[in-house]
């Protein structure tokens, strides 16, 4: 499932393509995703412009004359530009812009979402109200962490996944960013210094800054709009390295689930 570098690879690849464009036409198959595409969608944004391609936590914003498309991608969902009229399976929606080129959303498990706001309506929207910090913006800091885990017990992992508390962080990134902090997965996030929360916070930055600079991390069928796999595969520290060696202590890396989900990290480096 895609994390907050690899939608944000997307929006710029969407931004630069898109901004600007007008919609000639939009072509509806499905309307069965997560939960049915509104009825009124393709009228409402056909014939109007695309003004910005936006992002909040794991879901594009696209502005697009009076409203805005809220999309998520889900599972498997892609956004790409088509270069013939011939669709593939999974096809579910496409813009026809009126320069001739064709913007397809394509998503064979259905997971994904396509909705509809009035423009810059989307923080009241159900999807998005009660998204937590965006961890690249200036308010995500240490104090900010110590006081939402003040009394928790939540193991540190689960706390960063916690999209109530700091989005766009899923399970590559998660171990990634603690194994970088020096600070075990397991820790109970009530327990965690401030010291302990500055390095998370600058460990953040620093990983999703640089995934995002590698186009992401492509481990199965992540594509960016441009069709390019991501690159931050090459810089995983600890993600799916179960019993290699540590690339700075040498001692094999530990695995085992947290809270469900595969979870990584340096027994030594890592306190
Ligand atoms: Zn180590």
């Amino acid at each position: 499932m895609p994390e907050l570098p690899e939608v944000e690879t997307i929006r710029q690849g969407l931004a630069e393509q898109l901004a600007g464009s007008r919609i000639r036409a939009v072509q509806l198959r499905r309307r069965d995703l997560r939960v049915p595409v509104p009825r009124g969608l393709a009228s409402a944004i056909a014939g109007q412009t695309v003004e910005a391609v936006r992002r909040r936590a794991k879901y594009l914003l696209f502005d697009i004359g009076k409203h805005t498309l809220i999309s998520h991608l889900g599972m498997t969902g892609s956004w790409t530009f088509a270069s013939s009229k011939n669709y593939v399976k999974h096809d579910h929606l496409s813009f026809q812009l009126t320069d001739g080129r064709e913007l397809v959303f394509n998503d064979p498990r259905r997971f994904g979402l396509l909705t509809l706001v009035d423009r810059g309506e989307e923080a009241t929207s159900p999807w998005i109200r009660d998204l937590g910090v965006e961890p690249l913006s200036p308010e995500f800091t240490p104090d900010a962490l110590q006081r939402l885990a003040k009394g928790r017990t939540v193991p540190v992992k689960n706390f960063l996944m916690d999209q109530r508390v700091v989005v766009g962080i899923g399970n590559i990134y998660a171990s990634e960013i603690l194994h970088r902090a020096r600070i075990r997965p397991s820790r109970r996030v009530g327990r965690i210094s401030l010291s302990g929360w500055g390095e998370i916070v600058e460990s953040t930055r620093e990983i999703l800054r640089r995934a995002i600079g590698q186009g992401g991390t492509t481990l199965r069928n992540y594509r960016a709009v441009d069709g390019e796999s991501g690159r931050f595969k090459n810089q995983l520290m600890v993600y799916d390295r179960a019993n290699l060696p540590c690339f700075t202590c040498s001692v094999e890396i530990s695995a085992r689930a947290i809270g469900g989900r595969s979870t990584y990290w340096c027994k030594v480096c890592q306190k």
